[in-house]
Formats: structure tokens, sequence, C-alpha cells
């Protein structure tokens, strides 16, 4: 099953792709985890787009491009993938186009005061990747990860001023990615304003009826 996650940065694509690959274990392929984990590492590519990642802005394609075909040609994208950051350009989507053919491009959407108030609860472990919100899903112990006991952090692209700036670039860049997969007849529009369960509760039913999973 080929699934790409398209919707506003902080709406919670993430956090349904997660649920998703702990129920059918299919790999979440996030290129803005993949970037800030190389950052974090230190690597050439890291240092690459670490000026871009840090301010919120567009990787150039040709980068992004080459990191996400070498991982859905890798053995564990072989049955499947869910591509959540990309693409995120006109070109990205014709790339993608020309390597697999996408199953489903789900759309998420919700006003952008829901978004606003989401991002700026957010906080995540450096380690685990394991994903909080002040608001609505508190750690245990204040600014610890109940899953690995590592100190939470808030992704310095979730910086209110940050997200304004990636706001307006999803907004610019975002429309003809949308367009290009409604006129292929895969765009699915999914209402992202509700709980992360309900909502990942219609993906699912969406994926059922197209006979791309089973009923667990
Ligand atoms: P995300 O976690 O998906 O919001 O991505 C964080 C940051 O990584 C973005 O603000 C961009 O700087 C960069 N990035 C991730 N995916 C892409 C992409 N498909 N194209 C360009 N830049 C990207």
């Amino acid at each position: 099953m080929k699934l790409v996650f398209i919707g506003p940065p902080g709406i919670g694509k993430g956090t349904y792709a997660k649920m998703l690959n702990q129920r059918y274990g299919i790999p979440h392929i996030s290129t803005g985890d993949i970037f800030r984990e190389e950052i974090a590492k230190g690597t050439e590519l890291g240092l690459k787009v670490k000026q871009y990642v840090e301010k919120g802005l567009l990787v150039p394609d040709e980068v992004v491009i080459e990191v996400v075909k070498k991982v859905l040609q890798s053995p564990m994208c072989s049955k499947g993938f869910i591509l959540d950051g990309f693409p995120r350009t006109l070109r990205q989507a014709e790339e993608l186009d020309k390597i697999v053919k996408i199953d489903v491009a789900f759309l998420f959407e919700a006003p952008v005061e829901v978004i606003v108030e989401r991002v700026s609860g957010r906080l995540v472990c450096p380690k685990c990747g394991a994903i909080y919100n002040i608001s609505w899903k508190p750690p245990k112990t204040p600014g610890i990860c109940d899953v690995c006991g590592t100190p939470l952090i808030r992704r310095k692209d979730d910086e209110p001023e940050v997200v304004r700036e990636r706001y307006k670039i999803y907004k610019q860049t975002f429309a003809p990615v949308i367009e290009y997969y409604r006129g292929k007849g895969v765009l699915i529009e999914i209402d992202a304003a509700r709980d992360a369960t309900l909502v990942v509760a219609d993906v699912e039913r969406i994926l059922i009826e197209k006979g791309l999973i089973v009923k667990t």
C-alpha cells in the first residue's frame, strides 16, 4: 500500500502515520524526521539541509528527491509505505510518480487556529521520537519522555515564527501538489480537526473499502 499524507505542518500527519504503523506495520517515511536525524548526527546530508530546516524553508528538490528515492528502493519499503512530508512541490510529485504509483493521497485539513494550538504545545523526544502535547497528551512527568526517560524538547521549527513561515510556505507550494493528486483521482480529504483516533479510524475505513488493508 503506497500512501501519501498531505497537510499543513503540525496537523498531526506524523501521529496518524505512527498509529497506522503500529497497527499494520506500514513503514512511516517522514522526510522531516530523516533530515532532523541527519542534522543531529552531523552527517554531510545533515550539514547540507540544516540551514533550511532550522528556518522552516524547503530543502531544494534535488536533495529531497535523492533521499526519498534511496529510501523507497530499500527492502524496508518493498510492501508499501506512508510518505509524510513528501511530496511538497509539484516537481517532487512528478518525480515520485516515476518511481512508484501512489494508491491514495490523504489530505488532512483543519482550521489554522487548531494547528497553531497543536504545534505550540508539541514536545518531542529527541531519542525515541515519541510526540507529546502539553494541552492534550502531556508526559506523565513534565518534560520527560514516558517511553525512554529522555528530556523532551520543542523542535526548532515548532517555534511560533517558524510555524507561521512554514504555514505560508505550505499554502504557497501545496496547491499544485493537491491538484496533481486530485487530477489523478487518488486524493481523499479528511477532517483532521478531531481527535486523532477518529481521524485514523476514517483512514482505516477508506483503506479497507479500497481493499488495501484487512480489518483487524
Ligand atoms: P516536517 O517535519 O515534515 O515539517 O519537515 C521539517 C523540515 O524539513 C521542513 O520545514 C523542510 O525544511 C524540510 N523538509 C521536509 N520534507 C521536505 C520536502 N519534501 N521538501 C523540502 N523540504 C522538506
